[in-house]
């Protein structure tokens, strides 16, 4: 039996070593996917709780690879992140959105909509940041309060120097700046008074909370934290957008709480640029 146990954990590495090596072949591949153009976005629209208007829309990236078919993120970004290849990659999705939200209509609406990008620590990182996005800006024509750039919370956290810098320098000339899946790292709220933060976005695993009954205590007690937290951003002139949100319920329990804009699949889900551009003509006001 202690030999059929052992022969079992052999197997059980080399397949573990298979899908290693199949993650590494994968991630290989993205600069010939790059050049053949097999990445292209999906937008999800981000609403506001207000007034119900399409404020902008968050670009996901998806791979449309020739043998396994469509790939989402999960599958190839966290790889790509570990060889460095989502620099290259990343640039593309940067530009390939700017391009996208230069021709969302415009007119008709407080404010223009933006397209919300993520960055991967090692673009927040890196050197060429700042040049970057600039040059984008100036090569699409689109105004820097329309692209905003969504960090997750832990990129910040290890920031020091030169990338809080880059950031602060984009923010000085308009661009919008995230903290991305807020709520599922660190919770001092300290370092916020220190970045160049716009926004903040409250990871789905908040907005879950909100699915109790309005008498279930645990569910109670989600939604005052999630309440101070919010009253807690806008003193610090922040905006708020949940994430995640499925049903009606929850978006009227975060109206109530005062978040400004929401996310999630009862709002529409991530789906071809057509879509958020039909969503955006479709309110435009003569
Ligand atoms: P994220 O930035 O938190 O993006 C939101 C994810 O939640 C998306 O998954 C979206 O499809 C999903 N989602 C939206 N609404 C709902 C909802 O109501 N319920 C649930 N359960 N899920 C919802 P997706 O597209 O698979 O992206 C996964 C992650 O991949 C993203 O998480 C982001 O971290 C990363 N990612 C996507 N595109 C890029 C990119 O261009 N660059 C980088 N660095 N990362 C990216
Ligand atoms: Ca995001
Ligand atoms: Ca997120």
């Amino acid at each position: 039996a202690k030999g059929a146990g052992g022969a079992r954990w052999e197997l059980f590495d080399v397949d573990r070593n298979q899908q290693e090596l199949a993650r590494y072949a994968l991630s290989a591949a993205i600069p010939a996917a790059l050049e053949r153009g097999e990445f292209y976005l999906d937008y999800q629209p981000l609403t506001s709780l207000r007034d119900g208007s399409v404020v902008g829309a968050e670009a996901l990236v998806r791979w449309r690879h020739p043998e396994l078919g469509e790939l989402r993120p999960d599958r190839f970004i966290g790889l790509a992140e570990e060889t460095g290849l989502i620099v290259p990659l990343g640039g593309w999705v940067l530009a390939d959105a700017a391009r996208e939200a230069e021709a969302w209509p415009t007119g008709g609406r407080p404010r223009a909509p933006f397209v919300s990008v993520n960055l991967a620590v090692r673009q927040v990182h890196g050197p060429g940041l700042v040049r970057q996005v600039r040059d984008l800006l100036e090569d699409t024509g689109l105004p820097p309060e329309r692209l905003q750039l969504e960090i997750t919370e832990s990129a910040m956290m290890s920031t020091t120097g030169e990338p809080v810098r880059a950031l602060r320098t984009l923010a000085d000339a308009g661009v919008r700046i995230a903290i991305d899946d807020f709520g599922t790292g660190y919770s001092n709220l300290a370092y916020l008074r220190d970045l160049p933060v716009t926004e903040l976005k409250f990871a789905g695993n908040f907005v879950a909370g909100l699915r109790g009954s309005p008498n279930d205590p645990s569910s109670r007690t989600d939604e005052r934290i999630l309440a101070s937290l919010v009253s807690l951003a806008h003193a610090l002139d922040l905006t708020v957008t949940a994430e995640g949100v499925e049903t009606a319920a929850q978006a009227e329990r975060l109206r109530a709480i005062g978040c400004d804009a929401a996310q999630g699949w009862h709002f529409g889900r991530p789906g071809p640029s057509g879509q958020i551009l039909d969503l955006l003509h479709r309110e435009r006001q003569p």
